[in-house]
């Protein structure tokens, strides 16, 4: 007797485990997805971040479910036309992100997108482009390059990416002066436009921070962004409200194909 409620326990514990993990049981949503990458690549030897990057295998198996599963992949360009009514949101829409700009996009995801039809968005730091990611301390995570202002302007030439601004130094807004954090989000645009010549209408908050600040979204408007995304996990309910920064969904480097498809029907 006692044996079997010892199993019984075990296997309880297993289900729930399970559930956390694949969260089956929660109620399929409709509406805007957007993921959230960051790397596409091999991660150094010492990082402590190797959540952020997703094997190249694996972001292609990713890109191949959603078209087998008539998901449609926009980018903020698809995304301006929709809001300005010139459009209208296809079946299933997408938009991938991919937060500071970071060379292995060019390199492991371009490539993949380019040749599949797909589209996708990048949010390069500004400071940071031709640079490195220089906001993190290279004892936790080794320096990587992130993407020159010339590979920059291949990839929105080609039509599959399209661009917002990360901020200019990838500081965490909510934890800077009103001043300074308002600085970093006009000059970022500024900035981004003179060189790129393209509107940079969304802004994503560097570690999400701000996104819930009232002060730190009126600076964002008032810059002449349309749009703001955090890193609040979420699908998007159509119709979109866009007063609020939109929710997106985080793939990282563990995430299985199962939990891919639970996170994009779930959020
Ligand atoms: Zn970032």
């Amino acid at each position: 007797m006692l044996y079997v409620s010892a199993a019984a326990a075990v296997l309880i514990i297993l289900a729930v485990m399970f559930s956390v993990r694949y969260p089956w049981w929660k109620k399929r949503k409709d509406g805007l997805v957007i993921l959230l990458y960051h790397h596409i690549g091999a991660p150094p030897a010492k990082s402590k971040y190797k959540r952020t990057w997703v094997k190249p295998k694996n972001f292609v198996r990713q890109l191949d479910w959603l078209s087998a599963n008539r998901y449609t992949l926009i980018n903020f360009d698809g995304l301006l036309k929709i809001m300005a009514g010139k459009a209208q949101f296809p079946q299933k829409p997408v938009i991938i992100t991919f937060d500071d700009g970071y060379k292995d996009v060019y390199q492991n995801a371009f490539p993949a997108l380019k040749e599949k039809k797909m589209k996708a968005a990048v949010l390069p730091v500004q400071e940071a482009v031709g640079k490195y990611n220089f906001w993190q301390d290279p004892e936790s995570e080794a320096w990587t390059d992130i993407m020159t202002e010339e590979q920059l302007k291949e990839i929105l030439k080609s039509g599959v990416f399209s661009y917002g601004s990360h901020g200019l130094t990838h500081k965490n807004l909510a934890k800077l002066p009103p001043e300074t954090a308002e600085y970093e989000i006009r000059e970022s645009r500024a900035r981004l436009e003179n060189t790129f010549g393209a509107p940079c209408a969304v802004f994503a908050y560097p570690y999400g921070g701000g996104a819930d600040d009232d002060k730190i979204n009126s600076f964002i408007s008032a810059a002449g962004y349309k749009i703001s995304i955090s890193s609040e996990q979420g699908v998007n309910p159509l119709p979109l409200n866009t007063a609020k920064p939109l929710k997106r969904i985080r793939i990282n480097r563990c995430t299985d194909m199962l939990q891919f498809k639970l996170k994009i029907t779930g959020g």
